[in-house]
């Protein structure tokens, strides 16, 4: 007898808000490949990405997506060395399989980190997508390491990424002075007490305001948001800086070449995770990420919880997150 379990995903390209979009469907539970673990999934949490995939997605056939997931090990495949039948796992996915968006989920164990002990499924939830984004920002894309010391503005701060790349900087980065971005007074609180240094709202003259704390310019910009920004980035980062940003594009950086600043642009982990260098780069990182939550350095992102994970909830939490507004991140836990 064939197992099921419950999916929520897409079926036709609809607007979230649209009672259509959204389908929950009893569907065949998969045997884990060799190197896969079956998942049963606690809570998961909703990225922008979701959104964007889901305005592309193709008529017809289920798509059910997210990328965000805590959950307990129900079996695992036949190489499976990393885990066992009841670990607690939190983990991003991949793209080029069923998102998490359901009861039961096949992941490749070598993308999978071992859940935070001291967090629950809702806050693991939290943190995967957006640590493994800002890791990679900070540490491969800049190329911060633990000595380095100069000035970091990260516009986007607020957001689900900013929430988590705050706190990294200031746990890693000891030389660092960080400037972030807020839209307001309680946004500003919120960043500072995130680790941020300096606020500066990106809705007035962001050159003038960073240029004041910076008056040589900054050397390094993490960005969520640079949609029209580019010429604004080449007058307040530092001649030789980096900026790397993590949004839709690409962009014309010929400002910022003229300043000889280099640019990194990558809308990041959408690629097929059999595409990464080293498959289990993920899995070090997930598990880095935990001993400096365990360790009391690195604090869960979650903004929102929604119970159960169901079609109403996780169509209001797209319909949040489209709003471009939220604050830290929006989870969504138990069935
Ligand atoms: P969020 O939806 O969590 O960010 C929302 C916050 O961003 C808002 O609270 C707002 O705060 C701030 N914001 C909105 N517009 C601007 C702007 N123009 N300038 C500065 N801040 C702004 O987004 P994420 O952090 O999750 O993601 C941001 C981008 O990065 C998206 O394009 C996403 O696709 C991409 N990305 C995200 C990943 C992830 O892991 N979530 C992974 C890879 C890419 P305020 O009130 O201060 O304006």
């Amino acid at each position: 007898m064939t197992t099921t379990h419950t999916a929520i995903g897409y079926r036709d390209n609809l607007p979230a808000t649209d009672e259509r979009a959204l389908v929950t469907e009893q569907v065949p539970t998969p045997e884990p490949g060799p190197h896969d673990l079956l998942v049963r999934v606690e809570a998961v949490s909703v990225n922008p990405v979701d959104v964007k995939l889901r305005s592309g997605a193709p008529a017809g056939g289920l798509r059910v997506l997210g990328f965000d997931a805590a959950g307990t090990v129900v079996r695992v495949g036949s190489e499976v060395s990393l885990f066992s039948e009841g670990d607690e796992v939190y983990y991003a996915g991949s793209i080029d399989r069923p998102g998490t968006d359901q009861q039961r989920h096949v992941v490749d164990e070598r993308v999978v980190g071992r859940k935070p002990a001291s967090l629950s499924f809702a806050d693991a939830a939290s943190l995967p997508l957006t640590a493994i984004t800002a890791w990679e920002a900070l540490f491969d894309r800049l190329g911060l390491t633990a000595g380095s010391s100069g000035t970091l503005l990260v516009v986007g701060a607020t957001g689900g990424v900013g929430s988590i790349l705050l706190q990294l900087a200031e746990a890693l980065l000891p030389g660092v002075r960080v400037i972030a971005t807020a839209s307001d007074d309680e946004r500003a609180a919120r960043v500072r007490g995130l680790g941020a240094e300096h606020t500066v709202n990106h809705r007035d003259d962001l050159t003038a305001q960073v240029l004041a704390l910076a008056p040589a310019g900054v050397d390094w910009l993490f960005t969520a948001y640079s949609e029209g920004q580019v010429a604004t980035y080449a007058e307040v980062v530092a001649p030789g800086g980096h900026v790397v940003a993590i949004d839709d594009g690409p962009r014309d950086v010929s400002p910022l070449k003229s300043r000889s600043i280099a640019w990194h642009w990558e809308l990041m982990f959408t690629r097929p995770v059999h595409q990464t260098a080293d498959l289990v780069e993920q899995h070090r990182l997930l598990t880095r990420v935990a001993e400096l939550v365990d360790a009391g350095r690195v604090r869960a992102t979650t903004e929102q919880v929604f119970t159960p994970i169901d079609a109403a909830n996780l169509r209001e939490a797209h319909r949040r997150i489209e709003s471009s507004r939220t604050t830290g991140k929006i989870v969504l836990h138990g069935w």
